[in-house]
């Protein structure tokens, strides 16, 4: 008897009315995916992307080579390398990110006295060769400059919520 019905269900293309109906439904409904890379979605204030290092307005760097994001790091991703300069400041002469170890969570950025490291909005990164993903401290210095404006205004706007 199943049988029968499933081939007189076939015969009027019950299946295939059933298929274009919803098909016809969502055609007119609001569309929920996005033309990405034209259309962006937005993102959290706290989005965890690109890692930059940070200095202050008149251009010396932040970081005072305390190595505390370092100790945190748990994937042993941060590398430093300190040395005491000629007016006594500490800075750092050696500062790498290995990016295909960091996990993101964040820690580093949360970890920092000084604001120094931190992480940008920036998700939109690949490497091509081998070395293109670790962050040497110029590089990292280099974001940090190109990005300081979106930096500042995220985290004046995360202080916010604090
Ligand atoms: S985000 Fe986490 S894993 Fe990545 S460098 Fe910072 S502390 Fe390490
Ligand atoms: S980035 Fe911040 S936590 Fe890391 S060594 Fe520099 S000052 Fe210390």
């Amino acid at each position: 008897m199943n049988s029968i019905v499933r081939y007189f269900k076939g015969l009027m293309l019950l299946e295939l009315i059933r298929g274009l109906r919803l098909t016809g439904r969502y055609l007119f409904s609001r569309k929920v995916t996005l033309q990405y890379p034209e259309d962006k979605t937005p993102i959290s204030n706290r989005f965890r992307g690109l890692h930059a290092l940070r200095r202050y307005p008149n251009g010396e760097e932040r970081c005072i080579a305390c190595k505390l994001c370092e100790a945190v790091c748990p994937a042993l991703a941060i590398t430093i390398e300190s040395e005491m300069r000629e007016d006594g400041t500490r800075r750092t002469t050696r500062y790498d990110i290995d990016l295909t170890k960091c996990i993101f969570c964040g820690y580093c950025e949360e970890s920092c006295p000084v604001d120094s490291i931190v992480e940008t909005h920036v998700f939109e990164y690949h490497g091509e060769e081998r070395g293109d993903l670790y962050m040497t401290k110029e590089k990292l210095l280099a974001v940090g400059d190109k990005y300081e404006k979106q930096i500042a205004a995220a985290r004046k706007q995360d202080s916010a919520y604090r």
